[in-house]
């Protein structure tokens, strides 16, 4: 604390990501990164990128992206918008769709991140509880208030919500805008997408960086109508008209056209996630359904929090939440198959 921060910044409680430690080698299993890299082509045409013309500006418009990623989800270029991020793109819509005074509603258990942008932009917030086994209730959602936001599949639970459910909250809710934050949908879940056209307080965010195996290029995205759409362009030239470089435009361009490359890489991970929950159930393990790229575990008989650390000693490092209802889970993201063997053998060691 400094006698130099704004009222805003001392009363910030910012959001602390999973740690990416120098110390030593570890297995990260705590940040829900793709274990494969991008595809070699992503790569050949960042390089190309890098070239003179950085001392030029990028397109704030970011027009050839956004065709592109709309030529691939069916939709038209003022349909979607591109971040720096997906938590750039949900920060953005927070400002854009959300009012002070004016509850929102979210899950008790979903992405931290949540509550840090209500904070920061006066947002009040309703939690929903969910059920006992994670999912949502989801007449809780038909209540009255400013706005909806929810990851599908949620995190950390990984925990699908069906187009159903997701549908019936549209109904009740036509008059604020319903963020359905998919950072996973490509591991399992099914996309709330083909919603769009029919209900124009719908946003999708979707991102780069999980199952296109991006996290270090900063890329996110939103679809929905375009008015909103153009309200988040509002936000981004209010704050920087700049948000995404040459380099991570060329690259995120290359990536929806690597198609095979992307369809082998989420396969392999989504083969490797049911081989591990498999194992982990034969030790005793409660594994909760998982549509995403890690999955959230428990044992009646070790606490998940000694794991966690025992896990780190032994060179492994997963995700604990010392949170209320989620204190005794481990949120595991899904390496490559060989660490995950080593994974289930460190494991096995500890509860054996
Ligand atoms: N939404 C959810 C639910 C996430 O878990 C994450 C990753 N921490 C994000 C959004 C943000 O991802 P990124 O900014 O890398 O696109």
């Amino acid at each position: 604390m400094s006698k130099y921060w704004s009222q805003v910044v001392q009363k910030l409680e910012p959001y602390v990501p999973g740690e990416q430690p120098k110390d030593k080698t570890y297995i990260k299993l705590n940040t829900n990164e793709n274990p494969y890299p991008p595809s070699p082509k992503v790569l050949e045409a960042m390089r190309e990128t890098a070239n003179e013309n950085l001392r030029l500006y990028p397109t704030p418009t970011c027009d050839e992206l956004r065709n592109c990623i709309a030529e691939y989800h069916g939709l038209k270029k003022e349909q979607i918008f591109v971040g720096n991020g997906s938590d750039e793109v949900l920060a953005f819509s927070f400002l854009a769709f959300f009012n002070p005074n004016s509850p929102i509603l979210f899950p008790d258990i979903t992405y931290s991140f949540y509550p840090v942008y209500c904070a920061m932009f006066h947002i009040d917030y309703r939690l929903i509880t969910l059920k006992e086994d994670f999912s949502i209730p989801v007449e809780e959602f038909f209540a009255n208030n400013g706005g909806i936001i929810f990851p599908n599949p949620n995190a950390p639970t990984g925990k699908a919500v069906t187009l159903q459910d997701i549908e019936e909250i549209l109904k009740h809710n036509r008059d604020q805008v319903v963020i359905v934050d998919e950072a996973y949908i490509d591991f399992g879940g099914v996309s709330a997408l083909t919603l769009i056209d029919t209900y124009s307080n719908l946003l999708i965010v979707q991102t780069l960086s999980k199952s296109r195996s991006l996290a270090g290029m900063r890329v996110g995205f939103a679809m929905g109508h375009s008015d909103l759409i153009e309200a988040l362009d509002r936000v981004k030239n209010s704050i920087n008209s700049y948000t995404l470089d040459r380099v991570a435009l060329a690259g995120a361009m290359e990536s929806f056209k690597e198609e095979s490359y992307f369809q082998d890489t989420r396969q392999k991970v989504i083969a490797t996630r049911e081989q591990t929950v498999a194992l982990l159930e034969n030790m005793g393990f409660q594994v909760i359904p998982s549509s995403a790229n890690f999955i959230f575990i428990s044992h009646s008989l070790f606490a998940a929090e000694e794991l966690y650390q025992q896990l780190r000693k032994e060179g492994i490092l997963v995700r604990y939440f010392n949170k209320e209802r989620i204190n005794n889970f481990l949120r595991v993201s899904i390496g490559t198959d060989e660490e995950m063997e080593c994974f289930i053998k460190k494991i096995a060691e500890i509860v054996g």
